[in-house]
């Protein structure tokens, strides 16, 4: 195949995918990183027709070419810092890059610089333009958007290095010298074609995980405390049921109940009842292990999952846990006169603790049944019922 068709080819393929992507991101604003994206593919087609019917001279046709390719990584790379809220949008290093092939394009204009330097340029600031990407995607690869991040990153690592090695070929002359410009040439412009379907498949692959990691996070969390809400809190308890069960090993869980917490609200308005749910989460949150799980069971009341913890350890928690709330002094702001400085705040926790015939409705009730008891007597008390 000559590197004619191969480039009608490859503008054919961006300009679809570009077009492709800039609908699904005009259709679905949450999308991130497929604008970006489809700018790439845009700007790389143009690079793939600009080299086949560019009527400007061969030289200025080449060096736009070559600044259209360069460009399409930079955009590229935009897209990855989207999609994983990395660096700020603008790259210096990135923007070196472009500096660097233009001035050599330029250079080249006036025959002060070869066809194979013109070659490593591209080859070299598109190898680096690429590692940084990888680099960048590598280090995104958490958890959620692991595998996408992870092939991305691969897919972009041999296509540098590819470059790299062509690059370097080139500086030296080794293309010309082995006689194998042309081919290297051509295998360049095949596996541009090919990493930009591996990419947009591998991006359109991240940015759906992140999405769809986006949503299951807003379902299970709740908006104000960022704590767990009761559906994810409720999985928790039934996955630590079996590894206890399975492991014949103990775990208690707490319910949390802040005492007259309407009156916070009826003296000093809601958005400072809201700031007082704040510093109480705050506090639980210094209060208990990393392995404990918090969860925000509705309104005043909270919930704490304590693997592997006797009915003792679980109550040296609670009262930790009690005390340290009762400790908390929350700023009153717009004062008005008579009104203290801080206000305070103290909570009633109820205990329970796994035993073999649990499920967790009844090991959740006698946690409940605890917390009652714990407002019966007084309030600001921590208490477990036997029944
Ligand atoms: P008790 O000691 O018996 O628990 O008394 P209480 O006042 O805490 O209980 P009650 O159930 O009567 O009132 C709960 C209050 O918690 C009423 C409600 O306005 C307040 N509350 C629930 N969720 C929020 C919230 O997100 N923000 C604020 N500011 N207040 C909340
Ligand atoms: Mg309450
Ligand atoms: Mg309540």
């Amino acid at each position: 195949m000559d590197a004619g068709t191969i480039l009608v080819f490859g503008a054919f393929i961006l300009g679809l995918g570009s077009i492709g992507f800039l609908v699904v991101r005009l259709t679905n604003r949450r999308l991130n990183g497929l604008g970006w994206l489809g700018g790439a593919f845009a700007i790389g087609g143009i690079g793939a027709l600009l080299l086949l019917y560019g009527s400007l001279s061969p030289i200025l046709n080449v060096l736009l070419a070559d600044l259209c390719t360069l460009l399409a990584f930079f955009l590229l790379h935009i897209a990855a810092i989207e999609l994983t809220s990395d660096d700020p949008l603008l790259s210096p290093f990135s923007i070196a890059l472009i500096v660097l092939l233009a001035s050599v394009d330029i250079l080249r204009m006036d025959g002060h610089v070869s066809g194979s330097a013109r070659i490593a340029a591209i080859s070299l600031t598109v190898a680096a333009q690429c590692f940084s990407t990888c680099w960048l995607l590598w280090r995104a690869a958490r958890q959620k958007v692991r595998d996408p991040a992870l092939f991305c990153s691969a897919l972009l690592f041999l296509f540098a290095a590819f470059n790299l090695l062509r690059g370097i070929g080139a500086a030296a002359g080794l293309l010309a010298r082995w006689n194998i410009a042309k081919q290297v040439g051509l295998t360049a412009f095949a596996l541009y074609i090919a990493v930009a379907l591996g990419l947009a498949f591998g991006f359109f692959w991240l940015t759906t995980t992140s999405f769809s990691a986006q949503l299951e996070d807003a379902a299970g969390t709740d908006p104000l405390t960022r704590l767990y809400n009761r559906r994810t809190f409720l999985r928790a308890c039934e996955k630590e049921l079996h590894t206890s069960a399975h492991h014949r090993r103990s775990f208690s869980v707490l319910m949390v109940d802040l005492d007259h917490f309407k009156t916070v609200n009826d003296s000093f308005g809601h958005p400072v009842g809201d700031l007082a749910l704040l510093a109480v989460v705050e506090c639980m949150q210094n209060s208990v292990r990393g392995i404990d799980v918090l969860a925000r069971w509705g309104g005043e009341e909270f919930a704490a999952l304590l693997p592997n913890s006797s009915a003792e350890a679980a109550f040296i928690v609670a009262e930790r846990m009690r005390n340290n709330i009762a400790d908390i002094e929350v700023p009153v702001p717009e004062r008005s006169p008579g009104d203290p400085a801080f206000l305070r705040i103290t909570a009633s926790i109820g205990i329970a603790t796994y035993q073999p015939t649990d499920s967790i409705q009844t090991l959740l009730s006698r946690a409940d049944r605890g917390l009652y008891l714990a407002k019966d007597s007084g309030r600001n008390r921590t208490l477990a019922s036997h029944t």
